[in-house]
């Protein structure tokens, strides 16, 4: 945690004035009380009416309260502010888990590109199963997936730009879609698939 709150002090720092601005708001919405410090109760209303679900409990303030002394304060808050807006508060949806996950994670690829929630996992859950069974099969880490969005967006400028000379020649462009990276992954979770595919919950 300590990096992120380094971190959260560079973000604020290099936002223009009004963004700052809208920060401090945000603060100041949630401290009901006016003490420019956020207690637990205040914390867990606030994120609670936000609509965060994995966020709003005892366990995740005690990280955002460098100091320990019980309370938020507004360079304390900035973690949380830039953990928000750089839609970096994501958490194990794997069985029982709910870990911050700040490190190394899965994401599952379809629900990445088509769905409005990601489905993600810690490397814990990932290696060891513990998730019920997801409908989708391609699971890739963080470094994997930005290969994988790179890979994308290569192909389909190039696409895009041949499209208009070339009649047809590349065949179905969806069934070409699966990247090296994508059919790696899913030879090593082909074994999770089979395991849920008998799976009553799918
Ligand atoms: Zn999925
Ligand atoms: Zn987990």
């Amino acid at each position: 945690m300590e990096e992120i709150h380094e971190t959260g002090k560079h973000y604020y720092n290099n936002l223009t004035e009004k963004q700052k601005y809208i920060a401090k708001e945000m603060f100041f919405l949630a401290d009901l009380n006016g003490d420019e410090s956020l207690s637990i109760s205040e914390y867990v209303n606030f994120l609670g009416d936000m609509g965060f679900k994995s966020c709003n409990n005892k366990s995740f303030f005690a990280k955002l309260d460098k100091n320990g002394d019980g309370m938020l304060d507004f360079d304390e808050f900035l973690s949380l502010y830039y953990l928000y807006c750089s839609d970096k508060l994501v958490f194990c949806d794997g069985r029982g888990c709910g870990a911050f996950l700040k490190g190394t994670y899965f994401t599952c690829i379809d629900c990445f590109n088509n769905e409005s929630n990601t489905f993600n996992l810690c490397s814990f859950c990932f290696y060891s199963w513990n998730y019920d069974c997801h409908k989708h099969t391609t699971l890739l880490d963080n470094s994997s997936l930005l290969r994988y969005m790179k890979e994308r967006a290569n192909r389909r400028s190039s696409y895009a730009s041949n499209k208009s000379s070339i009649v047809d020649t590349r065949g179905d462009y969806s069934s070409s879609e699966k990247t090296e990276v994508e059919i790696q992954m899913e030879v090593e979770i082909g074994d999770v698939a089979a395991l849920c595919s008998g799976c009553s919950i799918m």
